[in-house]
């Protein structure tokens, strides 16, 4: 808290704060005071979830993109979900793929929809205009990465302050097998279209998530930051594709072969929890940058 008061001090002196003549401690005091709510903001965000007051996010608008959807397997081929469009970056790649699942039948699609449906609730009580990249499909399946009425384009078009493509993975070991073993999340930005705001909100969705409990990085992804638990990916065409403006992460829950892990993720507290911890680092990004 020290060091917050003092930081502010800089910004203070420069609007006339009289700082000549007075001990650090009475500075501290003064500053505490003059810049009590900012101090606080500060605190919250870097230590809890806790959601601010209903109406910080008015005017705002976040697209949420769940990824897959639960009827991706059912149309396949180059006229569903194989169909071929844009990387963003030169080539081309399918359209969107089927996701993985848990063992006992949970979809990634589902658990993806199931946590946006909370985190829609929880960001317009803040106030928020939201936007899924699920909501008015016209087909049962996708929608396709790119292209018309795609992720990216549905992205493009809202120009939102922040937005989050949410996915839960599938581990696998080296030779392709499943791994049951394998545990935790990842946030995942883009190395090829790279977004000094993407890793801002990146680095506050981390923050919150471990902020949970019982939670840690993926230990089965070689991270570019342990300690963030960062992923930087060139793959991906929906941040490959946007304007680097726009605040994207991509959020790799846990890992839906470890039974354990599946089972919690499948647990609508902790996916209460989860959508919470999201929406408070959507804020944190929205209202302080
Ligand atoms: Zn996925």
């Amino acid at each position: 808290m020290r060091q917050t008061a003092r930081n502010v001090l800089t910004v203070g002196a420069v609007f006339g704060v009289v700082a000549a003549a007075a001990n650090w401690e009475t500075i501290d005091a003064e500053l505490e005071k003059r810049f009590n709510t900012n101090a606080e903001t500060e605190s919250t965000t870097t230590s809890t979830t806790t959601l601010q007051a209903a109406g910080s996010l008015t005017g705002s608008v976040v697209v949420l993109d769940p990824g897959h959807h639960p009827n991706n397997a059912s149309h396949p081929g180059p006229d569903g979900i194989g169909a071929q469009v844009s990387d963003g970056r030169g080539g081309m790649k399918d359209c969107n793929k089927t996701g993985t699942a848990s063992e006992d039948g949970y979809s990634e699609g589902q658990f993806n929809l199931d946590v946006a449906a909370k985190l829609t609730t929880a960001l317009t009580n803040l106030g928020a205009t939201v936007i899924s990249t699920a909501d008015g499909n016209p087909n049962d399946y996708g929608p396709c990465l790119t292209g018309p009425n795609s992720r990216a384009e549905i992205i493009s078009r809202n120009h939102p302050a922040a937005a989050v493509s949410i996915h839960a993975d599938g581990a696998k070991h080296p030779d392709g097998s499943i791994d049951t073993e394998a545990s935790g999340f990842h946030i995942i930005v883009s190395g090829y279209n790279e977004s000094a705001p993407s890793r801002a909100l990146a680095q506050k969705l981390n923050t919150n998530l471990l902020a949970i409990g019982g939670v840690q990085c993926s230990d089965y992804i070689p991270l570019e930051d342990p300690a963030s638990c960062l992923d930087i990916r060139d793959d991906l065409a929906v941040p490959n594709t946007i304007d680097a403006a726009i605040p994207l992460v991509t959020l790799e829950s846990g890992n839906m072969k470890n039974p354990s892990e599946a089972a919690r993720l499948a647990d609508p507290a902790f996916q209460q929890q989860w959508a919470e911890a999201i929406a408070g680092a959507i804020e944190a990004q929205l209202t302080q940058g």
